[in-house]
């Protein structure tokens, strides 16, 4: 057995049917290790809580958080983080898409070093075509807006050192895209690549709201370029429209009335939907900022087996 502990966390929303095989697998790939599993109940409407407490109560490394309602996927991971007691900290869904035989390879790359170890989906056969488009076009645009590279396809797969899960425990922030705090953290990284399997049990839990959600969190965390495209785009249609108004008086100069109502229309009509945007940008913006000072913790636990005192929840 080896010095040192390895921590698992499972964030869990309605996934009842997945967890004693997840569970299971867990175990047997870690069998050489000294371990604990924290599941973070996020709020699940399903059997979750009680399937979790069960399994608790006949394996004392599993370690139970139940969240007072479903505060998200990355509340889910911080929260798991937070409570983490080992030397190295590994995230994993619970649904089974990602193997958990995956994580002694990731061990062997922080024994090595590594403080972030970064699992990437070698077989996009899974998901579907949109997800996949959309997926590879959005990570590109972040890399772009943010200015340093984010990991493609790395999802919330994970090892981290206990001095980076310290630093995630420190972040107060409301707008949580921990993919992006990871690559923005620097360290020493590596990428170990796994494949991806089918969902075991029930259906993603990822609706579109949800990662459109996740997706505006990425980039208006990481950068404020698109306040600069929008300084830019006001540039640009302000230079036009001065052009335009230079054409306008001479016409009226030589007398020649301009008739052009549709262009007027379309031109008042086009910019005012480009005001619209601008606004609705900066306004993206100024909302992250009254709920970075609203300082409400990113999830409430009501239920935990994990020792007292709890150590922090959520925010200080
Ligand atoms: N999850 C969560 N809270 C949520 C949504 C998802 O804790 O509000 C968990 C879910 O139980 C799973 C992981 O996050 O363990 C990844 O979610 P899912 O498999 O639905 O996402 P996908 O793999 O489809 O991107
Ligand atoms: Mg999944």
């Amino acid at each position: 057995m080896n010095d040192f502990l390895v921590s698992i966390v499972v964030p869990c929303y309605n996934e009842a049917e997945n967890i004693p095989s997840l569970l299971k697998r867990i175990g047997a790939a870690l069998q050489a290790y000294g371990y604990e599993i924290i599941l973070v109940n996020d709020g699940s409407q399903d059997l979750t809580q009680s399937v979790i407490e069960l399994a608790a109560s006949e394996n004392e490394k599993i370690k139970f958080l139940h969240f007072s309602r479903n505060f998200g996927h990355q509340a889910a991971l911080k929260a798991g983080i937070d409570h983490a007691k080992g030397d190295c900290v590994v995230t994993i869904d619970a649904d089974l898409q990602k193997p958990p035989e995956a994580i002694p390879g990731m061990i062997v790359h922080w024994q090595e070093g590594h403080d972030i170890v970064t699992a990437v989906c070698k077989n996009e056969g899974q998901p579907s075509v949109f997800k996949r488009l959309t997926s590879a076009a959005y990570y590109r645009l972040l890399s772009w807006l943010a200015d340093h590279k984010m990991v493609r396809n790395g999802a919330d797969f994970r090892l981290i050192d206990r001095k980076v899960a310290d630093t995630i425990r420190d972040i107060q922030s409301q707008n949580l895209y921990l993919r992006g705090i990871f690559s923005w953290m620097g360290y020493k990284q590596a990428i170990v690549y796994y494949r991806e399997e089918k969902r075991r049990a029930g259906k993603t839990k990822y609706n579109l709201p949800k990662m459109l959600n996740l997706a505006s969190n990425g980039i208006t965390s990481f950068s404020i370029k698109p306040l600069r495209l929008a300084l830019g785009m006001g540039i640009f249609f302000a230079m036009l429209a001065f052009g335009y108004g230079l054409y306008a008086v001479t016409m009226v100069w030589l007398g020649k009335t301009v008739t052009g109502w549709a262009s007027l229309v379309a031109s008042v009509v086009f910019l005012s939907g480009v005001q619209l945007i601008v606004l609705g940008v900066i306004g993206e913006y100024v909302g992250k900022i009254y709920q970075e000072l609203s300082q409400r913790p990113n999830y409430l636990i009501f239920k935990s087996n994990i020792s007292p005192p709890v150590p922090r929840q959520g925010n200080k």
